[in-house]
């Protein structure tokens, strides 16, 4: 029989920074030489689980999650932060990862900000649950920074023929990215200009016509993703399977905080 804890404790891959790219003023792309093998493909929403380690702890070699899980007391754990696959090129082995640049705290983004070629990182995954549903009338995708790297895939992958709309809000036009698609896409880039994250979002959101099989996918700031599921659901009517919306992270909570804490803040999760 399966021993169940190798299970609950997911694969484990360590890959090389190949180069980075700033994409905007606060956006870098880091793209991992990437693993002879990667289970990305099914969703435009794959995720990795990044696994930083803790300064002055030292690792059991080789880097094993199970066994530090096991061995090292909870607060000793690699810190964990989840970003996109903005891509996986199985020929090239190359994986992509956007990170948002948001200032000094926290531990990925400025990682993300100094990191050099040559350095390591180690994540589990990839995880995923969305991709755009062929049969869909029209897409909605709506999402801040931390959604556009699945918001770009997305498009990436609609075929021509399909229909979206999508709303991405960014902190002003200089964050702006060009976005590929062959589907017949309406673009919005809603500039915050100093409002609330996802205050300009949910405006936009609430003036939409959502009538016909909309499919949607919402994700960024938990603030601004509590108000869109009741109005998408409940107001609108939207099928539960046709929506995926989570918060990614929460305003003044780092991701630990914000992972305890997301069903307390939001118990309709
Ligand atoms: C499934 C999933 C996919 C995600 N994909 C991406 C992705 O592709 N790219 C991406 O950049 N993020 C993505 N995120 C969000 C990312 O995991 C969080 O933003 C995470 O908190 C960043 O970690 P950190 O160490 O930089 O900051 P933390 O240590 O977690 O937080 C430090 C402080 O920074 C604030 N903060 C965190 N993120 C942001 C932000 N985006 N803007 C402004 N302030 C912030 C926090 O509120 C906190 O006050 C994703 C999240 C999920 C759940």
């Amino acid at each position: 029989m399966a021993d169940p804890r190798a299970r609950r404790t997911p694969r484990l891959t360590t890959a090389e920074v190949r180069r980075t790219e700033r994409l905007t003023p606060h956006m870098v792309r880091v793209v991992l030489a990437g693993p002879e093998e990667f289970g990305a493909g099914e969703f435009t929403d794959h995720y990795v689980k990044l696994q930083f380690p803790r300064p002055g702890v030292e690792y059991p070699e080789p880097f094993d999650l199970q066994r530090i899980r096991e061995e090292l007391p909870r607060e000793q754990w690699p810190v964990t932060r989840t970003y996109t696959v903005r891509r996986w090129d199985a020929d090239a082995r190359e994986l992509w990862l956007d990170f948002v640049v948001h200032g000094d705290e926290g531990i990925a983004g400025p990682w993300a900000a100094n990191v050099k070629p040559g350095e390591v990182l180690r994540f589990a995954g990839p995880g995923g649950g969305y991709a755009p549903a062929p049969d869909a009338e029209w897409h909605l995708l709506a999402g801040d920074e931390s959604a556009l790297p699945a918001i770009a895939a997305a498009l990436e992958r609609l075929p021509a023929g399909a229909k979206a709309r999508a709303f991405i809000e960014v902190s002003g036009p200089e964050e702006e990215q060009k976005l590929e698609s062959a589907a017949d896409v309406e673009l919005t880039w809603l500039h915050r200009s100093g409002a609330r994250v996802g205050e300009r979002l949910v405006e936009a959101v609430r003036k939409l016509d959502l009538s016909g099989d909309v499919q949607a996918f919402v994700h960024g700031e938990a603030g601004f993703v509590k108000e869109l599921r009741p109005l998408l659901r409940k107001e609108r009517g939207l099928a539960k399977e046709r929506v995926s919306i989570s918060g990614y992270w929460r305003l003044g909570h780092n991701e630990d905080a914000w992972q305890a804490t997301k069903r307390e803040f939001d118990p309709q999760v």
